[in-house]
């Protein structure tokens, strides 16, 4: 048996980057009595036969794994937000983040078409986010900018959120000039269900790294987190909780509540605070009905 490394799959088929070469693998069925479903990204044994196809045989243990898209083994996602083009939506992008703290996954944020954007919008977004995440400027379109990007993906299995229309199959195809993305314009253009249809693949990176070709990350529900959780999902909010008078502080409305002085005294960004605020008051609501 060789390892390797999966970073196609479709109907039943993977392909299996071994230190040979690709290597094109039944899966199918194989590991349906435990529920399980093969991911690209997912670290297997394979055993080859004579006619060069191979079979799976073992999936070496995950990091971690997503269901919508299907990927598996993820060190960190990069959310793209543009910055004009359409307009920054920062409640959006809290969204995103919400969601991708609970996947306790290493985050990157990547602000798109500088080219577009105002230098407010740029020094908002730097001024938010700046000192909570690592935060990149860049231009797809261009490239301008683009090296400090790859920096963050080098050595690493990345996956790229963000909402459509933010330019995300142009960057990638900017990374990578191979990847010629079937779907390129089309994934930001028609329905969702078409978008739906594309299969995720996992792509060498030139400079080192691999970047997963997914569609979806697009839809990430802040729902799905806790009342509880959310305060978490927010690691700004972290040297102030416990701080609060009471143990149970919501950081709503409570007096002596730790995290809403550092709000009041700009330690805390309001726009950050405000999205929290809102999105506590939604996933409460949906529990009350
Ligand atoms: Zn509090």
């Amino acid at each position: 048996m060789i390892s390797g490394l999966i970073t196609k799959g479709i109907g039943g088929f993977y392909d299996v980057r071994t230190p040979d070469g690709i290597v094109i693998c039944k899966g199918r069925g194989l590991f349906r009595k435990d529920n399980f479903i093969l991911s690209v990204g997912d670290e297997v044994m394979i055993e080859v036969e004579k006619d060069g196809t191979g079979t799976i045989r073992e999936i070496i243990p995950r990091k971690n794994a997503f269901i919508r898209p299907p990927v598996a083994n993820l060190d960190q996602i990069v959310i793209v937000i543009s910055l004009a083009r359409p307009a920054p939506n920062f409640t959006i992008l809290d969204r995103l983040l919400v969601m991708a703290e609970k996947s306790q996954i290493d985050i990157v944020i990547g602000f798109n078409k500088i080219d577009l954007a105002s230098s407010e919008d740029m020094s908002k977004a730097a001024e938010i986010y700046g000192n909570i995440y690592p935060t990149v400027f860049f231009c797809g379109k261009s490239g301008e900018g683009i090296e400090s990007l790859e920096e963050h993906l080098k050595n690493r299995r990345t996956a790229f959120a963000g909402p459509s229309g933010v330019g995300k199959s142009t960057l990638l195809n900017r990374l990578h000039g191979q990847i010629r993305m079937e779907t390129g314009n089309i994934s930001e253009k028609t329905s969702r269900g078409k978008h739906t249809t594309r299969h995720v693949e996992l792509f060498e990176m030139p400079f080192g790294g691999m970047v997963f070709d997914t569609p979806g990350f697009t839809s990430f529900d802040v729902l799905d987190a806790e009342e509880d959780e959310l305060q978490y999902c927010f690691p700004e909010f972290a040297p102030y909780i416990g701080k609060c008078r009471f143990n149970s502080c919501r950081h709503i409305n409570e007096p002596g509540c730790a995290v809403k002085d550092a709000v009041s005294q700009g330690i805390v960004h309001s726009s950050r605070y405000h999205s929290y605020v809102s999105f506590y008051q939604e996933i409460n609501l949906k529990r009350r009905y």
